[in-house]
């Protein structure tokens, strides 16, 4: 599903560089569940987005389901980010003004959906995620768990091959952060490939398989014993 090889990244700052990544390769098979370890500024952010097509990397090949990444313009990389990622962020980027439910269908609208056929779908997702009763409610009447599974209905609704989250329980209680870790891994069970970012260990142990970045390089990449997520304790 992904294959990358090589990656490098550097952020230039007037006459100063930083070079974040340093030679990156992996490769994500379909139905993983991978999770992406390291300490803050080891580079995990820069790495998800360029997976993310947010960001490009200066060396180094990426292929996306078999397609190579690579210079691309901006409709077209808009295009392929539609149709093959989700995204899920730490601070649920919703928007607030929307209901749960206009924030799910957002997306779908450029996919060229009806409206109809736009509510359908977020309904089914937000069913799905446990918030149908909660579908006209505002991002300010929600907790941070509920907004979280409603950007998790968000990013579901159109179908990605993969799923990208980048700290998505970085914002969350233990109680909560189990709540959509056990979301993510309900999704995984399904088969749905996802990558989370996490600096937390005992979060990076509901994955199965933990990538660990130090400054810029890969220094282990093992499977793990999956522990499942308990939400209700
Ligand atoms: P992580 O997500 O692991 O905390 P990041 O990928 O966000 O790490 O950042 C890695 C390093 O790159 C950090 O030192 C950070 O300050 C720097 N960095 C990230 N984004 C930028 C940017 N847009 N411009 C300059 N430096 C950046
Ligand atoms: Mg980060």
């Amino acid at each position: 599903m992904i294959q990358i090889k090589d990656l490098h990244k550097s952020y230039h700052m007037g006459s100063n560089s930083l070079h974040v990544l340093k030679g990156i390769n992996f490769n994500v098979k379909e139905g993983e569940l991978v999770s992406i370890m390291g300490s803050s500024g080891s580079g995990k952010s820069t790495l998800l987005n360029i997976l993310g097509m947010l960001d490009e990397a200066d060396k180094g090949s990426y292929i996306l389901d078999g397609v190579p990444i690579k210079n691309l313009n901006e409709k077209v990389s808009a295009q392929y980010r539609n149709k093959f990622l989700g995204f899920i962020f730490q601070s649920f980027n919703l928007i607030n003004y929307k209901s749960a439910l206009d924030n799910v269908a957002m997306p779908l609208y450029y996919q060229g959906l009806k409206r109809k056929e736009r509510v359908d779908k977020a309904m089914h997702y937000l069913e799905k995620v446990g918030l149908a009763e909660w579908s006209h409610h505002l991002p300010s009447e929600l907790s941070g768990g509920q907004k979280q599974r409603v950007a998790i209905a968000r990013a579901l609704a159109s179908n990605p091959k993969v799923l990208l989250a980048d700290e998505p329980t970085g914002a969350l209680d233990s109680v909560t952060s189990h709540e959509v870790m056990e979301l993510i891994q309900g999704i995984n069970d399904e088969g749905k490939t996802i990558l989370v970012v996490t600096h937390e260990d005992d979060i990076a142990h509901m994955t199965k398989r933990i990538v660990n970045l130090k400054d810029g390089v890969i220094i282990d990449d093992s499977p793990v014993k999956q522990i499942r997520a308990k939400a209700h304790v």
